[in-house]
């Protein structure tokens, strides 16, 4: 199984101008490389491979002699990325590879190989930078793959270590009812999720804090002159609050998501694909936060699941999943967002909005013609977002159940 390891790393003045320098080439890199794709693509009618990119790669050089203090298989390693990219876009019906900018809040290169660690000493070697200081807390066994060497906008740099333990994933848990756990992700900004067991999970209180100094900070660079001195400085206040955030989200992500995957109830986990495109067109700030959160948690799920051996099953959007009764199937088209709570007036149950839909995620997922993907058994595809209800690809076979 392969697992990732990130390290915070202390690299001398010298030594960041040469990791800035891998960045900025790499991304340079990527950057021509798309350009040159679209190009031959629109002129030509022609495909280029990561073969053909990395090709021209030491012409590219000549052209520009700088990228030749950076480590080539780093760069090649961008063109590998960027290949990447158009596979997912190809196959997954993911966005078009856009151009890296260096605006990005965290930017990044990776190193393929020749790398090495010492755990002893707390140093890292890359290749072409030297030892680097890297506080190892905790040590792996396995061989070592790729590198991602990256810096946030506060100036922290960290390496995250890809490793192959050489173990079997653990076989994942068979599909039945009873220890099936629906996951409804919250359509307001204090709810983070419920589950079909009726728990409700809220965004914890100090994230919500947070957020509130964030728009504060936010007017205050807003209301500075462009270019002076002050304005600067509050952007690195603002940078340090969102990096505080991330931290804090992931924090609990993390928890969560683990929580999850070590009940003994939910050996299957059911999710709704989340709504990408509706998600793109929003503006306000807390609800993107949360979208970014709900994503990331899926994401978590995701590997978690591979990890401990459980099954995540996936439904493509249903959005009645909240108006619909999951006792006898009515479905109520008046309830509207602001409807918390409502009576189903065919058979008469009570509802709590959310908790309904989670108990509808479980059930849905269950029905084998509304999977959009089964993972702990394959890769799961991207969500069928747009198709219509009862059409939906089946992208992996849920495996058969166990106990009947
Ligand atoms: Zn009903």
């Amino acid at each position: 199984m392969f697992q990732a390891y990130k390290y915070r790393m202390y690299p001398s003045e010298e030594q960041v101008a040469l990791l800035m320098k891998h960045i900025h080439a790499c991304r340079f890199v990527y950057n021509h490389s798309l350009e040159q794709k679209i190009r031959a693509y629109e002129q030509e009618g022609r495909k280029l491979s990561c073969f053909d990119l990395n090709n021209r790669l030491p012409a590219f050089k000549e052209e520009h002699p700088w990228l030749k203090e950076v480590t080539s298989q780093s760069l090649q390693s961008a063109n590998k990325n960027l290949d990447n990219a158009f596979t997912r876009f190809f196959r997954e019906k993911k966005g078009f590879p856009k151009f890296k900018s260096k605006k990005h809040p965290v930017q990044s290169f990776q190193i393929p190989q020749h790398y090495t660690v010492d755990f002893e000493r707390h140093r890292i070697k890359l290749p072409k930078i030297g030892e680097i200081k890297t506080v190892f807390h905790r040590v792996f066994t396995g061989e070592m793959k790729y590198a991602t060497v990256s810096v946030t906008s506060t100036g922290k740099w960290f390496v995250s270590i890809l490793v192959d333990d050489g173990m079997p994933a653990p076989e994942p848990a068979p599909i039945s009812r009873d220890t099936t756990l629906g996951i409804d992700v919250g359509l307001t900004v204090t709810d983070f999720a419920t589950f079909s067991t009726g728990e409700k999970i809220e965004n914890p209180r100090y994230l919500r804090n947070s957020l509130r100094r964030l728009k504060v900070l936010q007017r205050r660079v807003s209301r500075k002159r462009k270019g002076s001195k002050n304005r600067q400085k509050s952007i690195q206040k603002l940078a340090r609050c969102h990096e505080k955030i991330a931290n804090q989200r992931n924090d609990f992500l993390h928890k969560l998501s683990f929580r999850v995957v070590s009940e003994n109830q939910a050996q299957v986990i059911a999710v709704e694909s989340l709504n990408v495109a509706g998600m793109q067109k929003n503006r306000c700030l807390a609800r993107s936060i949360s979208d970014v959160s709900w994503s990331k948690f899926f994401t978590m799920l995701d590997y978690k699941c591979l990890k401990y051996g459980k099954t995540l099953l996936r439904i493509g959007r249903f959005d009645p999943s909240s108006k619909i009764c999951n006792r006898c199937g009515y479905l109520n088209r008046d309830l509207k967002l602001s409807h918390r709570e409502w009576v189903c007036p065919d058979c008469g149950t009570q509802h709590d909005r959310d908790i309904n839909a989670a108990i509808n995620i479980k059930t849905f997922a269950l029905r084998d013609q509304n999977l959009v993907g089964v993972s702990g058994v394959e890769r799961t595809v991207e969500p069928g977002d747009s198709l219509p209800m009862g059409r939906r690809m089946i992208a992996g076979k849920p495996r058969p159940t166990g106990a009947g």
